[in-house]
């Protein structure tokens, strides 16, 4: 068999849906059991289809005219190694960053307004094959439709097909696991700012430029909302933006990108908060900045994202080297610090060779602290004074 032909009915690709989306609507429109099925009838396999190297031979038998092919392959994601795909020119990574919608019982996620706003539209063809999959809601990071100002629905159990002599809501419902009833919870429009940034990107959306981000690949770049959301929220605890129910994750998130817009003074900002905030007990960069930096240093090879964790680690680099007070042989990121402007009063103690308590006394004395920095724990001393004074008493003796 070359054509779906065999079957009276067609269905045409959507703008905005992937190619397994439109091989899952087909087999609902026809009564088929499964994509699978559907798959084995004409020797396709769904991984092909998911991946987008299968568009060529699906133009074919689905009887697409150019345009629809064209349609069907620019939401299509597309394979580039392993572990990666572009989707629209963009680089995803699977699973990582977006999910592949393979398999009968698999999770759905889906905006309700978007699938009632399918359902009533009489130009979509048979109430059964109206609502479609809009690409981006495979992707993981995004937890609200920025068009309808609510959240996502998941569901697990949805991709099942009942026979034709079904009903077309019980079809429906077995397909979309009950997503086309479920209410939809609204949101701020603030709170869609994450989701419309990545939908800009994929041209769902007007684009937002923010050129810190948009300088990364796209599931990195959203890696860093997520990461910088979590200080806005969480200060220097952990948190974990996937854990978090979607309207949660999409105002976190969406204060992250506020973060980002003024790079990187909106990141030095937060992290000056959580220096001030640190309690006058703690010690040492993990302990003023907690989760974040815990979290860049992370640096093991087998992560995929390294990238833009060098990216991060540079900015807070250049932060902690200008800002932080740094013990003797404090490293950062592992690496020796030789030139940090600001050093503890204890390494200023140990360089002028006298006891913490006489080098608080001397830097009060001369007013070296920083205002409000009454024993030195939030900034510490001035490296240059202290070694000024160093190379003056040795100039003295
Ligand atoms: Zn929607």
């Amino acid at each position: 068999m070359d054509s779906f032909d065999r079957f009276p009915l067609r269905v045409r690709p959507r703008d905005g849906e992937p190619a397994i989306a439109a091989l899952g609507r087909t087999c609902l429109r026809i009564g088929l059991a499964s994509e699978r099925e559907l798959a084995a009838m004409f020797a396709l396999r769904l991984n092909d289809v998911a991946r987008g190297r299968a568009n060529a031979r699906l133009a074919v038998l689905m009887e697409l005219s150019e345009r629809e092919a064209g349609t069907l392959a620019s939401w299509t994601p597309s394979d580039i190694g392993n572990t990666r795909v572009t989707l629209r020119g963009e680089v995803l990574r699977t699973p990582h960053d977006m999910t592949l919608g393979i398999g009968s019982g698999r999770r759905v996620r889906a905006c309700p307004e978007c699938l009632r706003a399918d359902l009533a539209d009489r130009d979509g063809g048979p109430k059964v094959q109206r609502p479609y999959v809009r690409a981006w809601w495979n992707v993981l990071d995004v937890y609200t439709c920025p068009i309808h100002l609510c959240t996502l629905s998941a569901v697990s159990g949805g991709g099942r097909v009942l026979a034709p002599d079904r009903s077309d809501e019980a079809r429906l419902r077995a397909y979309w696991g009950g997503l086309c009833e479920a209410p939809a919870a609204a949101v701020p429009p603030s709170d869609t700012s994450a989701d419309g940034y990545l939908l800009g990107r994929l041209g769902a959306m007007p684009r937002v430029d923010v050129p810190f981000l948009d300088a990364l690949p796209l599931g990195e770049a959203s890696a860093v909302l997520n990461w910088v959301g979590e200080v806005v929220v969480s200060g220097a605890r952990a948190n974990y933006a996937r854990g978090l129910p979607f309207d949660q994750a999409a105002d976190l998130r969406s204060r992250g990108l506020e973060a980002c817009l003024d790079w990187p003074n909106g990141m030095n900002a937060l992290l000056r908060t959580l220096q001030e905030r640190a309690p006058a007990n703690v010690r040492g960069l993990k302990g003023r900045f907690g989760r974040y930096y815990s979290r860049l240093y992370d640096d093991r090879g087998a992560r995929a994202d390294q990238e833009v964790r060098a990216v991060l680690r540079d900015a807070m680099r250049a932060y902690i080297v200008e800002h932080v007070p740094l013990d003797l042989g404090e490293t950062v990121f592992r690496d020796g610090v030789e030139a940090g402007r600001r050093i503890t009063a204890g390494h200023a103690a140990k360089l002028l060779g006298i006891r913490p308590k006489e080098m608080l006394a001397l830097a009060r004395a001369e007013g070296l602290l920083a205002d409000g920095d009454t024993d030195g724990h939030l900034y510490g001393l001035l490296r240059e004074d202290i070694e000024g004074r160093l190379h003056g008493t040795t100039a003295a003796a």
